[in-house]
């Protein structure tokens, strides 16, 4: 089973400066700058997948997610994917590279955001090993099994041209000599209809599908959805799960013939989780999750510096607590502070981050001790200690310290590894 990560340009400068917190002059974005897979030991994936609607704006979808500014497209389609995202070298050029629409940019609409013949376009281009085909999100999915009749036109119109497409994208594929092994997209608005498409895609000539509108379910749900997919198809096809949210949960999925999925929460968690940021291999064939210790830049941060405004706090004093903090943090990394005394400088500064808000003192109280008590679990394991990957043995302390994107998204980088490693382990230890 593959696990590809879904590229956002996510990259890191690897000449960053911690003490000052400061790139070198002269530094350029991307250029200087180093993807998962060129700063770890190894890729922290099996492969990456790119969503066309990061990178190509399209025609009338206002909310889309392009991330990629039009210099940067047209650079990536002239080269390709692969040569763009670095992802070229000797270790990494015979790993999967796929392409998909990323649907969920333009779900609020009516139509999908790409016609058939401008994806295929695109994939080529892009020179993708694998594309799927362009598909429209079905949301709800109702472990039911309702008959079509009971469905809204929208519903039924998703359905119906996420097939037509995969038809006609079919074909294209083939009248280009399948450069890239096409993948069917599968929607549905129960696991029947899901298994239905997926019949139909079959029928088509896919050999591989990829499966989506999985991202809100629970597990029980995803793996009906699995099952019943199955019985139809038989073990044969080959199977994607598009934004797999429960990605932590891969142990329990490994009886369904799963080929590939994709998935960003490792890295994601990193800096949007409240209390999951940093990733550990419990030793017992589970993942263990460390709270990263926040530590803002005072003067960046929005909720500190209304503060100031207000005149409740004082940016000097701030910003002294703020180096105090990391000051103390590596000073205990080194062995000279003890956990107390380390805690006690951070709470110090943690509680600007809560207090000044408008739910009251008991409240504010509570949200402390809970995350004195977590921060007090990491600086008791000292995890970074722990892990030999390229990015611990590099940063060391800085890893866990929750701090603008060069430590954020190390510490994404991290999770990665540990996932990839966590998840290869789970695999080899199936029957
Ligand atoms: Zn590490």
């Amino acid at each position: 089973m593959k696990f590809l990560y879904s590229d956002t340009q996510d990259y890191v400068d690897p000449k960053y400066d911690f003490l000052t917190d400061s790139s070198p002059t002269g530094r350029e974005r991307y250029w200087h700058d180093k993807y998962a897979h060129e700063i770890m030991d190894e890729a922290p994936y099996d492969g990456l997948l790119v969503s066309m609607s990061a990178i190509r704006q399209a025609d009338g979808v206002a909310s889309s997610k392009v991330r990629y500014s039009t210099a940067e497209e047209q650079r990536l389609l002239r080269e390709g994917a692969r040569r763009f995202l670095r992802f070229d070298g000797p270790k990494h050029r015979d790993l999967m590279l796929m392409g998909d629409c990323g649907a969920f940019a333009y779900v609020e609409h009516h139509d999908p955001a790409y016609s058939p013949s401008e994806v295929v376009e695109f994939y080529l281009d892009a020179e993708f090993t694998h594309g799927v085909s362009p598909d429209h999100v079905i949301f709800a999915c109702d472990l039911q099994n309702p008959d079509a009749g009971d469905q809204s036109k929208d519903t039924l119109y998703r359905y119906e041209i996420t097939l037509e497409n995969a038809r006609t994208f079919r074909n294209l594929v083939r009248n280009e000599g399948d450069l890239f092994e096409p993948m069917g997209a599968v929607q549905g608005w129960s696991p029947k209809s899901m298994a239905d498409a997926s019949a139909a895609l079959v029928k088509m000539g896919y050999k591989y599908l990829a499966i989506g509108g999985l991202v809100p379910l629970k597990v029980d749900a995803i793996k009906q959805v699995l099952r019943a997919i199955r019985d139809k198809i038989g073990p044969e096809p080959k199977m994607h799960l598009l934004g797999f949210a429960k990605a932590d949960h891969i142990g329990e999925f490994t009886g369904y013939g799963i080929t590939s999925f994709d998935s960003t929460s490792p890295l994601i968690r990193a800096f949007k989780d409240e209390k999951s940021n940093y990733y550990m291999d419990n030793g017992r064939g589970g993942l263990d999750y460390y709270t990263a210790i926040r530590v803002p830049q005072a003067m960046d941060n929005a909720r500190l510096m209304q503060g100031v405004k207000r005149g409740v706090f004082h940016a000097e004093d701030l910003q002294m607590r703020e180096q105090r903090s990391l000051l103390l943090l590596r000073e205990f990394d080194q062995g000279k502070r003890t956990v107390e005394e380390t805690l006690e400088a951070i709470m110090d500064y943690s509680q600007f981050l809560v207090r000044g808000d408008a739910t009251g003192v008991a409240t504010q109280d509570r949200a402390l001790a809970t995350t004195r008590a977590r921060i007090e679990r990491t600086l008791q394991d000292r995890p970074w200690k722990h892990c030999d990957c390229a990015i611990c043995r590099d940063v060391g302390v800085e890893v866990i310290i929750f701090r603008g994107s060069n430590r954020n998204k190390r510490r994404g980088f991290h999770n990665l590894g540990v996932y990839h490693r966590h998840l290869h382990r789970t695999l080899a230890n199936q029957p």
